[in-house]
């Protein structure tokens, strides 16, 4: 009989990890919002969308690019070509080449997740509380203490931080704080394409903001619709985590106004979305790719073990599959 896994967070770890585990085992995924995306969401109102999460990606492996290949053929995934500048109080603008292909998804940069997801068992708006053991089994509750369900292995995609809320110490460890993760603010602006510089994005230095993006003007947005996402520096972010938001959105919109010399009285809608953990810290010597305990049957991926990025939420979670298609493959035996 397959073993039945629970995976929490339907992110691109949770997502990738359910893909390539399917065939050797049954599996359910828990994700607690309502839509697909984790920190490569889009934020949709009746007119316009925000990328509020990663604003694009890489593929450096060959086992990113033959998942994105597909996609690349159907047009979900496409290359951004952005004119893209630098920007500081300080200094004058200047312009930045990027010199490899960077990827956006289309329409929104959540529809990769979507595409990815297929038939997949996916139970959304279920936030997983409490992971418990109770004979050969783990048992997963919800926040108010109903069962969702009793599986033989759980694996954790969420954020580490979230992850060790839910996975017990002894399995994690008690020396993860080099994989500490921080947050970012996103700043959501609808104004006119007119009323916006001719460049795309730009990368900002010496200011609380540290990057700006004329979202609509990404490949297969609606350019009519115009939208500005503005992300903080994570220090900042960190220094001003729990001020009144209401003075975080006035701060960092009087920063992207005289960076940008965009007019505020342009901006028609201004939203703030909070990352709590956001970016996870550069680590350039990890221990592992994955975390896995074969006798407690517990593992935990993402982003977070590779120094975050969304190939490395990838690349954490296809490691891991590997491992564990071998691990389920010898069992058969
Ligand atoms: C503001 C911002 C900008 C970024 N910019 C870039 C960029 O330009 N390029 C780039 O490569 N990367 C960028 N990143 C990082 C990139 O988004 C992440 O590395 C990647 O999306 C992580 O994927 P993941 O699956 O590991 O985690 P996540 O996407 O966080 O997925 C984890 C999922 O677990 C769910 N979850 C958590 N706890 C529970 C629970 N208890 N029960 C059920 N579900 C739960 C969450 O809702 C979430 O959907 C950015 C991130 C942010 C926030």
């Amino acid at each position: 009989m397959k073993p039945s896994i629970a995976i929490i967070g339907a992110g691109l770890a949770g997502l990738t990890l359910a893909r390539e585990l399917s065939l050797h085992a049954d599996i359910t995924l828990f994700e607690k919002a309502r839509g697909l995306g984790g920190r490569m969401s889009t934020r949709r109102n009746d007119t316009h969308q925000w990328d509020h999460g990663a604003q694009f990606f890489t593929a450096r492996s060959s086992a990113f690019t033959a998942l994105l290949t597909p996609f690349i053929s159907d047009g979900t995934v496409v290359e951004w070509q952005p004119n893209i500048t630098t920007l500081s109080p300080h200094k004058s603008p200047y312009k930045r080449p990027w010199f490899e292909p960077h990827y956006v998804a289309v329409p929104g940069m959540n529809r990769l997740l979507k595409a990815m997801a297929g038939n997949l068992n996916i139970q959304l708006s279920t936030r997983v509380e409490k992971v418990e053991q109770q004979h050969q089994h783990w048992r997963l509750l919800d926040e108010y203490d109903q069962l969702l369900g009793e599986y033989d292995w759980v694996i954790s995609s969420a954020p580490l931080p979230q992850t060790q809320v839910l996975l017990p110490v002894e399995i994690l460890g008690d020396n993860l704080e080099r994989y500490g993760m921080l947050p970012c603010y996103a700043l959501l602006l609808t104004v006119d394409d007119a009323d916006l510089p001719t460049w795309d994005a730009a990368q900002v230095n010496d200011a609380p903001i540290r990057w700006v993006a004329f979202n609509h003007r990404l490949p297969g947005r609606n350019p009519q619709a115009g939208t500005v996402v503005v992300h903080s520096t994570p220090e900042w972010a960190t220094a001003h985590l729990e001020d009144d938001q209401e003075v975080v959105k006035q701060q960092l919109l009087e920063s992207f106004c005289s960076l940008s010399g965009v007019n505020a009285k342009a901006i028609t809608q201004v939203q703030l979305h909070r990352w709590r953990y956001a970016l996870s810290a550069d680590v350039s010597e990890p221990d592992a790719e994955f975390v896995l305990n074969t006798q407690a049957r517990l593992a935990a991926c993402g982003d977070w073990c590779l120094g975050g990025r969304v190939e490395a939420a990838f690349t954490s979670a296809y490691q891991l599959a590997k491992v564990l298609q071998t691990k389920f493959l010898q069992t058969k035996l």
